[in-house]
């Protein structure tokens, strides 16, 4: 789809507060911004911060509800504080969403922010609105240290974890957007959210865990923890700490059926590999019917879709309470990959679904601002074969570093 058709980027303005600007002239000293972001903080830190600055413990539940229930971002908003008492929050703290570099909207409805952080690193968030939800697709960090090799994400050379305020702050512009404050509100669009935008979110457990508590406060944001997913490429030791500690639904993405291919496309099966993962997978906390692991499973033409893989995924599934997601692969600049056939995928599908399992195929949104999986951070042109060329010795340093057996 070209250019023309995107409907609306637009250069967003700065959606923060205004930061202590640092003085210029010689001599003088720069000021320095000291106001903690209050976005980032579950109540245990703002309880923290507001008994050391004398104030009353219920302060605390206070902030909290403003910042995560009500949206503001004017400390003249808290109407249940007094004047001089905003004006010392104000001192204190600010409320600092992160900055917005671009903003697209697609034809289908689908948006997607490109987001810049202080230190000027850059991030994406894709809202999806469907029928009966619409859900967020959210990132845990820049880049990814793994190299799954059909994802471009994984090609970023430079990652760094998103903080928890990195992370709600995601949710909290898309609410800003949306129109949603109070986030308690009936008839929401922002319904749920996933953790597969860019970054392996088990590499940054501590504060994804941080960040999920925040969205599934009922003082805060709100969200159910039946409505919020978290996607892992496999980082089996930390599995069950997103069961034990949030509660969150779980999926995987598992793209091959056997080790040999497995090593191949998703790098991290040569630390945990299939048999590993499944037995993570059996002990998830919550597990049930009513709670499946999802099973992300994306079409390789000629690689992972044929029937006989389809008949493999089902030995691997069997006793463990599960649905299949399809995920058409998304081409990105310089891909070595092709998108299996519709008939092809079609053919796949029957069989899981002829087990008795749900096997939805992945539609593709909001293709024409390259907001599909995998495609995050995506340029408009193909790659010369000079920088696939350094993708590779890219992803070979850092399999290196991640400390991934070679094969
Ligand atoms: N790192 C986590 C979450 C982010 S990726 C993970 O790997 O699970 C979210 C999903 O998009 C994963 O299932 C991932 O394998 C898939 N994906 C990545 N690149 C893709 C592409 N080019 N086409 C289709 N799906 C892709
Ligand atoms: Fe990282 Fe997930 Fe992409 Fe693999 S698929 S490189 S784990 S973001």
């Amino acid at each position: 789809m070209s250019e023309a058709e995107i409907l609306n980027v637009e250069e967003a303005p700065k959606t923060s507060c205004p930061k202590v600007a640092p003085a210029h002239k010689e001599g003088q000293q720069a000021e320095v911004d000291t106001r903690k972001n209050l976005i980032g903080m579950d109540k245990e830190d703002m309880l923290e911060a507001v008994l050391e600055m004398g104030e009353a413990k219920f302060r605390a539940k206070q902030l909290f509800q403003w910042v995560y229930n009500r949206g503001v971002t004017d400390f003249n908003d808290m109407t249940n504080m007094a004047k001089p008492l905003r004006a010392k929050m104000a001192e204190h703290f600010k409320i600092e969403r992160p900055t917005i570099s671009v903003h697209q909207k697609s034809k289908d409805g689908t948006q997607k922010w490109l987001l810049k952080y202080d230190d000027g690193n850059e991030a994406e968030t894709v809202y999806i609105p469907e029928d009966d939800r619409g859900t967020l697709c959210v990132s845990s960090q820049v880049g990814c240290t793994l190299t799954c090799t059909f994802c471009h994400t994984g090609t970023q050379k430079l990652v760094r974890n998103l903080t928890p305020g990195d992370i709600v702050g995601q949710v909290m512009l898309a609410r800003d957007a949306l129109e949603e404050w109070p986030a308690s509100s009936i008839d929401r669009r922002l319904t749920n959210i996933v953790f597969m935008g860019m970054g392996e979110p088990l590499y940054n457990t501590d504060n994804v865990i941080k960040a999920l508590k925040i969205c599934m406060d009922g003082e805060g944001i709100a969200l159910s923890k039946r409505r919020i997913t978290v996607s892992t490429s496999g980082v089996v030791p930390d599995i069950a700490r997103i069961g034990d500690e949030t509660g969150a639904l779980l999926a995987i993405s598992l793209h091959a059926t056997n080790d040999e291919l497995r090593n191949k496309i998703v790098p991290i099966n040569r630390k945990w590999n299939i048999e590993k993962l499944l037995e993570a997978v059996r002990n998830y906390p919550g597990l049930s019917n009513s709670s499946r692991v999802t099973w992300e499973y994306v079409m390789l033409k000629d690689v992972n879709d044929s029937e006989d893989d389809a008949r493999q995924l089902l030995k691997l599934l069997k006793g463990i309470p599960s649905k299949v997601n399809l995920i058409p692969f998304n081409p990105w600049p310089g891909s070595e990959y092709e998108q299996s056939t519709p008939e092809q995928i079609k053919k796949f599908a029957d069989v899981i679904w002829n087990a008795g399992y749900s096997c939805p195929v992945r539609k593709t949104r909001g293709e024409d601002i390259l907001a599909a999986c995998g495609q995050l951070k995506s340029e408009s042109q193909r790659v010369p074969l000079r920088l696939q060329k350094q993708f590779e010795a890219q992803r070979l340093e850092k399999e290196r570093e991640a400390g991934l057996p070679s094969i």
